[in-house]
């Protein structure tokens, strides 16, 4: 690419089953699309890369699939400059994962919910509320109910 002239660009397509981006970083059904183009600078990402990341729900800890999405645009400087963050190295290789690893992670949901309304677990007997109330709450009634009955009867 950067023997052809200034403003030359190319597509390139991805398309991995399981994806490595880093070591602390595996994605399923990766997929993406990064336009690169030759400038006085280097060459410039323009990107839309998306992956699923097998993690669990915070509140009632099911195994979820979290669907990340990145759109990447960053200058790699060539000539490579020993100031630049960036750059394509002097082989002419671009290394886009440190890029898409930085921005996948940032992307990434803090507390992965596996649907906005989860109810999440009973904290006493660790019944998963999604599935339906356990009796805890019953439970907690009925010791009050009796004292109110004995009022009554009183
Ligand atoms: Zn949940
Ligand atoms: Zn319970």
């Amino acid at each position: 690419m950067l023997r052809e002239t200034i403003g030359y660009n190319r597509q390139f397509d991805f398309e991995f089953p399981l994806l490595e981006v880093a070591d602390d970083l595996d994605l399923a059904n990766f997929r993406g699309v990064a336009r690169l183009t030759h400038t006085a600078q280097g060459v410039y990402l323009h990107g839309q890369f998306s992956g699923e990341r097998q993690s669990e729900c915070v509140r009632c800890l099911t195994e979820i699939n979290q669907r990340i999405k990145s759109k990447l645009e960053q200058l790699y400087e060539f000539p490579p400059n020993p100031l630049a963050e960036f750059a394509v190295e002097e082989s002419g290789f671009l290394d886009l994962a440190p890029v898409l690893r930085e921005d996948l992670w940032l992307a990434m949901p803090q507390y992965p919910l596996c649907r906005p309304d989860c109810r999440g677990l009973c904290p006493n007997c660790g019944q998963n509320w999604n599935d339906g109330p356990c009796n805890c709450a019953n439970e907690d009634i009925n010791p009050r109910l009796e004292v109110l009955k004995k009022l009554l009867d009183n």
